[in-house]
């Protein structure tokens, strides 16, 4: 027996399922929508600002659940967790034992951090806000962390943690693969070392993100691996990272993965010479309540280690007795309707991986602002398809486009910035000051296909246009990048 029916049901109280509720309120008065969420506290995106065609800007806002019902007649709000799809019989079950029955489904449920050692106590994993605080609190006793994993967490949290020694292990040979090449990665290294970033002070450009605390307070029964919902854009700020070391060190094991985890100090290792806190030849005898070895031989021994080595999208509860297909990263694969392979089941956000190449300037990355362009579309989609209409991709699909922060430099990421999916066939054009800004086009038959922006460059509209417009450029040649030449009144 269910327990209701909803035209549209969305799964998940991140970004993704909150902005395709308020778009299907805002396109359907008529119609029941119901949001299923394990947690009190949806995250809410708000001040959005269109910083450019496709550059956006905006707050994201931890609120009540329950505050969702305003933005339409017909939403609800029921606080529980999906522990089983039934997509023929078109219903959803919940881990308290509840049934609800859609016209419609969008799963927004998110993705789930990748443990270098599951269950392990002193192996944590940043995701939500309870990991952050429980992070924080870890922190406040701990002279050495070990932070496992090159992406954007972990850069922001190398640099942000004080007072504490920071082992930095990554697999490549340059940090920040994933938004950098390593000429720029050279450039961001000696923020490493210093106490304040550039624009530390300054206001921030980038998307704020704010909590509220006790986000698990109240919650429902849940499901194993689930998690509450991600992070974003600037967790880091206002949080106190601050250990119990009289220093902040950084040391970078590069090219090298966390190979053995163990709580005993391994008998006979030598530690490195290099190794931060221990002088050439000698061996360490401080004891730890955790040793590390990493796979270039080095052994470190540490508080606790940061498991920051990348997400799983999360759609265990979904899969069992449904033909869902996924993508070789795990996430429920859509076409550009948002559609899985089952009909009327719809995802978005960091659950779903996108199975579509007709657009040459954008390509899926798991982040803030993609969930919500995803939520909103997968919703569109999601009525269009209920009246028979058609709807074209939207345009913010047309470009990759992305602005953060790192190391306190604003970043603006547009294209294929590092090359993505072109193989050799491209060309870069450089400008760097040192401490200042680094300038990056990456170019392809005279056309710019791709750029990075690090620092106050103001370049991102106007290379943002050359992208979107492929006008060729060869006659150009170098002098687009020459600083003493006002780009912008060429092609403005
Ligand atoms: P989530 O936010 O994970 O939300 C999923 C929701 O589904 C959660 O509420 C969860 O509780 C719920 N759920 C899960 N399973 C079920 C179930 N069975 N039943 C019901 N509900 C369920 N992005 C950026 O753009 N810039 C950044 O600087 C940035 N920094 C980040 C820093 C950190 C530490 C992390 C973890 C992520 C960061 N991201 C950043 C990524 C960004 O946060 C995610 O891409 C985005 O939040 C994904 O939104 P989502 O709605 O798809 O998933």
């Amino acid at each position: 027996m269910t327990s209701g029916t909803a035209k549209y049901i969305v799964v998940g109280g991140g970004i993704a399922g909150v902005t395709c509720v308020e778009q299907l309120a805002s396109q359907n008065t008529v119609d029941d929508i119901l949001l299923l969420t394990p947690y009190p506290l949806i995250k809410a995106v708000t001040n959005f600002r269109q910083v450019s065609r496709t550059l956006e800007e905006f707050v994201v806002e931890e609120r009540n659940a329950e505050t969702l019902k305003r933005v339409g007649p017909r939403v609800r709000v029921i606080q529980a967790a999906v522990a089983k799809l039934d997509s023929e019989a078109h219903e959803v079950h919940t881990a308290d034992g509840r049934c609800f029955g859609y016209g419609k489904l969008c799963i927004c449920s998110g993705a789930t951090p990748k443990l270098l050692a599951k269950g392990n106590p002193f192996v944590l994993g940043i995701r939500d806000t309870d990991s952050v605080q429980e992070l924080q609190k870890r922190l406040v006793g701990s002279r050495r962390i070990v932070v496992a994993g090159n992406g954007g967490i972990a850069l922001e949290l190398v640099h942000e943690v004080r007072d504490c020694e920071v082992i930095w292990a990554i697999k490549d040979p340059s940090i920040g693969t994933s938004y950098f090449d390593s000429a720029a990665a050279e450039f961001f290294l000696p923020s490493l070392g210093k106490s304040s970033s550039p624009g530390a002070s300054g206001p921030s450009r980038r998307t704020k993100y704010t909590t509220s605390p006790g986000s698990t307070a109240a919650m429902g029964k849940l499901v194993e691996g689930m998690s509450g919902s991600a992070l974003g854009p600037d967790w880091q700020e206002n949080l106190q990272m601050q250990g119990a070391n009289d220093t902040r060190r950084v040391h970078i094991e590069f090219e090298c993965e966390v190979q053995q985890i163990c709580e005993q100090k391994p008998a006979g290792i030598v530690m490195r010479e290099r190794d931060v806190g221990v002088q050439k030849g000698q061996t360490e005898e401080e004891s730890w309540s955790v040793y590390v070895k990493l796979s270039n031989g080095a052994v470190y021994g540490c508080d606790f280690i940061v498991s920051a080595t990348g997400v799983r999208p999360y759609t265990q509860p979904f899969l069992e007795g449904n033909e869902l297909t996924l993508a070789e990263d795990g996430g429920l694969l859509v076409d550009d309707h948002m559609t899985t392979s089952i009909p009327d089941v719809y995802a978005a956000g960091d659950v779903c991986s996108v199975a579509w190449t007709r657009t040459a300037h954008w390509f899926q990355m798991r982040l803030w602002t993609q969930a919500r362009q995803m939520g909103a579309y997968a919703a569109r989609c999601m009525v269009a398809d209920s009246v028979g209409e058609s709807v074209d991709l939207d345009f913010c699909f047309e470009l990759f486009a992305h602005i953060t922060r790192f190391f306190g430099y604003k970043v603006v990421l547009l294209g294929r910035y590092n090359g993505q999916g072109l193989g050799s066939d491209y060309e870069l054009l450089l400008r760097c000051t040192p401490g200042v800004e680094y300038v990056k086009l990456v170019m392809q038959c005279g056309r710019v296909v791709g750029a990075l922006f690090v620092g106050e460059t103001d370049l991102e509209e106007t290379f943002e246009n050359l992208i979107l417009n492929q006008m060729d450029l060869s006659a150009f040649g170098e002098s687009l990048l020459d600083p003493c030449i006002e780009i912008e009144d060429y092609f403005d």
